[in-house]
């Protein structure tokens, strides 16, 4: 065999003037080794990846994963476009088709749109003036991923209920792994933004401009990954609502998501068996609410079936969150995160075949 170097890329044939029989050969070898790796990006394309690393417990804040990215095995330049769009439509039909396999699953009892014109706030810990749920109903929100291992460990945890969550996404982590932030949108679940770098807007060392491009290149981000706009749905990071930065939101129709309980299960300290005590004990209080977890954190990715199951026992009801459009992302941002995620780590899967997959 030729080794491992043709994992880079596909050898060009040098034709350095020697014989015919030379180059024929070298044709044939770079043949070969065409087909060897365009077969490797079809297989990783299309495999689970059970074996990428577990992330760390740690919060989002500090996540810099890049020794996840770095033992990501490199995408020949000219990988196929259509192999991720196969990804995606396929788990949104069956899921969609077939129904639900489980009969005592815990469901969606109703889906809920809404209409971000003017920038609605939601959830009590911080926006008190619409209150759309009534009695033993929940919303289930997850922030900061996606993450390998966690998103999709919650994934599952919400289909084998056959139930719908809200993602809030990191832009960054977004740029990182966007082939699983397409399993959660061909899951059916809604997806909105929660910054591109997960900072602070309502640090006195930001400026307003560097809130709004926090804001703007995390929607052009989860755009990028997703090949299609997400929701007008946004979360601040830490839940720090910079004041500005609350009438500029207004001002682009996107709608913010706060929560009426925190599982704190980003906390050191957290467990799963907390993260349900804490979520069904503040649950029996208040009575219904928007849950905030992280299908980045371990801990509610472990969690998650058991709470399901205490939801359903319960009595509580989900309720999904849909838009009523998709956000409308700022031509410049969109432009400037194709340039910027060529950088770092994306250029793994080539953006252009992103965008394309899933307008199709
Ligand atoms: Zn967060």
């Amino acid at each position: 065999m030729n080794g491992p170097a043709q994992r880079s890329r596909v050898p060009v044939v040098s034709v350095g003037g020697k014989s015919k029989m030379r180059n024929a050969l070298g044709l044939m070898l770079a043949s070969v080794v065409a087909a060897v790796v365009i077969a490797g990006v079809w297989f990783w394309a299309f495999s689970p990846r059970p074996d990428v690393p577990s992330p760390s417990t740690a919060s989002a804040a500090k996540a810099e994963p890049a020794h996840i990215a770095a033992a990501k095995p490199a995408a020949a330049p000219e990988a196929p476009v259509e192999i991720t769009g196969s990804i995606q439509a396929a788990p949104a039909a069956s899921s969609q088709k077939t129904g639900c396999a489980n009969p005592d699953a815990l469901g969606v009892s109703r889906v809920v749109e809404i209409d971000t014109t003017g920038g609605p706030g939601f959830g009590f810990e911080h926006f008190k003036q619409l209150d759309f749920l009534a009695d033993k109903e929940v919303v289930l929100t997850f922030d900061d991923g996606p993450w390998p291992a966690n998103t999709p460990a919650v994934l599952k945890a919400l289909a084998d209920q056959c139930t719908k969550g809200l993602f809030f996404s990191i832009g960054k982590h977004a740029s990182y792994h966007p082939e699983i932030l397409r399993e959660v949108a061909a899951a059916g679940h809604t997806i909105g933004a929660h910054t591109w770098s997960h900072v602070n807007l309502n640090s006195k060392k930001m400026t307003d401009q560097q809130a709004k491009d926090e804001i703007e290149k995390g929607f052009s981000a989860v755009k990028l990954a997703l090949g299609t706009a997400p929701a007008p749905f946004f979360r601040f990071p830490e839940l720090q609502h910079r004041p500005s930065a609350v009438a500029y939101l207004g001002s682009r129709n996107i709608a913010m998501f706060s929560c009426d309980l925190d599982s704190f299960d980003f906390r050191k300290s957290s467990t799963p068996d907390k993260v349900v005590e804490t979520v069904m004990t503040k649950l029996e209080k208040q009575g219904k609410g928007i849950i905030l977890m992280h299908d980045f954190q371990k801990h509610t990715a472990d969690a998650l079936p058991t709470l399901l199951a205490r939801l359903k026992a319960g009595g509580y009801k989900v309720v999904q969150i849909k838009a009523k459009a998709p956000v409308q992302t700022l031509p410049e941002y969109d432009e400037a995160m194709l340039k910027d995620v060529k950088v770092p780590v994306a250029t793994t899967r080539p953006v252009s075949s992103v965008v394309q997959t899933v307008t199709q």
